[in-house]
């Protein structure tokens, strides 16, 4: 059975189409500058990759070119192939706590709660739409970012802030990341066959959040609000005193959006080391002795292991680590920073293990307290197999 997985931006689209018997890719690829003079897309299959020029007025028009592609390419027989769509969907307020049949109601809250992700909510329904014109018959899911964290308790979801902020206006943590921290959480089950044990998994991308399981749920995790929370990632700079706001607000005669987008794109990795917002280049200047590469390094390992070290006490100690997403995935150097910080917990590494890069691995030595391991995300497959599991038991 096919499905498809769908990222919708504003001017972009990402799929991924599985063949489910056996979860395997049989194409992916994105569609960009949608509605733009001109756009391009990218479509791989079959160890082979195509790239044209064209333009897509709307996503509507990106959708019945892929289609028409997947077609061509033979890759699908007919549109009746697809039997599902999962849709991507950033936020999903405090309402949704699973995946979902994509309802009028559904596309309503979508809506609503782009007051939470004004970017990308819209985006998603403009995704919705083109395929609910092109593919009309087949269901569509949505599987929200937010979802995996609507498990957190009170205590871990509210700021001790005035609590009419909380109840008039919803402002609590949300979280992010959530399906690939879902996904990490069942690979963890399906390593150690079981439900009950407390995990630590660390989503270090560009963007990168920390959450903190147990028995399969939730229990905190580092975005906030917004993404804006937690670690340092590569351009935001995570947990601030937000005193500094005002201050700087009235230093540069900028306004509060003005310095929000300092936060979210000048900060971080780029911000503390002027150079870079990518860990590859921090991590060549840091060998080249460059001083800011290495503060802006030193002070994104300290996050982690900060979050890691609040996480491994609110769990009551932890069974397993897991590193994922970019940085997590393939940057050993920035793996062994961080785990040997954690030797106090009785974390041990094998540093042969921890030269491979990009593929599945414990890191962790027979005897470490912890295990420790790098399993690679994978958020379209999550979606996939959420939204074959609602077709199966509808
Ligand atoms: P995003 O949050 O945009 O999805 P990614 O998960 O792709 O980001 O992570 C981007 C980060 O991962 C960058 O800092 C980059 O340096 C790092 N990264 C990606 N690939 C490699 C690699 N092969 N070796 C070292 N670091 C890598």
């Amino acid at each position: 059975m096919k499905i498809i997985s769908i990222n919708a931006g504003s001017s972009s689209l990402k799929f991924s189409l599985f063949e489910m018997n056996d979860e395997s890719v049989i194409a992916s690829g994105i569609f960009e500058r949608i509605g733009n003079e001109i756009g391009s897309y990218t479509i791989k299959y079959s160890g082979q990759k195509i790239t044209q020029e064209m333009a897509f007025p709307t996503h509507t028009d990106a959708v019945n070119v892929l289609l028409e592609k997947l077609l061509a390419l033979e890759i699908i027989r007919s549109y009746d192939d697809i039997k599902g769509v999962g849709h991507r969907i950033v936020h999903g307020g405090s309402k949704y706590s699973e995946s979902v049949f994509i309802t009028d109601q559904v596309m309503k809250d979508i809506e609503e709660f782009k007051v939470f992700a004004p970017l990308h909510n819209p985006a998603h329904l403009l995704g919705i739409a083109a395929f609910k014109a092109v593919l009309p018959d087949v269901p569509m899911v949505a599987i929200f970012d937010t979802a995996f964290h609507q498990t957190m308790s009170e205590e871990a979801y509210l700021y001790p802030v005035p609590y009419s902020w909380y109840r008039d206006y919803g402002v609590r943590k949300y979280g992010a990341h959530g399906t690939s921290h879902r996904y990490i959480t069942s690979c963890v089950k399906d390593l150690l066959k079981k439900e009950d044990f407390k995990l630590i998994s660390c989503h270090l991308g560009n963007g990168g959040s920390i959450t903190a399981i147990k028995n399969m749920k939730c229990v905190d995790t580092s975005m906030g609000f917004t993404p804006l929370a937690g670690i340092m990632m590569g351009t935001r700079s995570g947990d601030i005193d937000p005193s500094i706001i005002p201050y700087v607000m009235e230093k540069e005669g900028k306004n509060a959006g003005e310095i929000i987008d300092d936060l979210n794109t000048h900060s971080g990795l780029l911000g503390l080391s002027e150079y870079s917002n990518d860990m590859r280049d921090i991590v060549k200047q840091c060998e080249e002795g460059n001083k800011k590469a290495i503060l802006a390094k030193n002070k994104f390992v300290r996050r982690v292991v900060d979050y890691i070290s609040q996480y491994y006490t609110l769990l009551e100690g932890c069974d397993v680590i897991v590193l994922t997403a970019g940085v997590g995935e393939n940057n050993s150097y920035i793996r062994k920073e961080i785990l040997d910080k954690l030797t106090c917990l009785g974390v041990k590494i094998d540093d042969s293990q921890n030269n491979i890069c990009g593929d599945f691995v414990k890191l962790s030595t027979e005897d470490s307290k912890i295990d420790v391991y790098v399993i690679p995300t994978d958020e379209e497959l999550m979606i996939a197999r959420d939204t074959l599991n609602l077709i199966k038991n509808r």
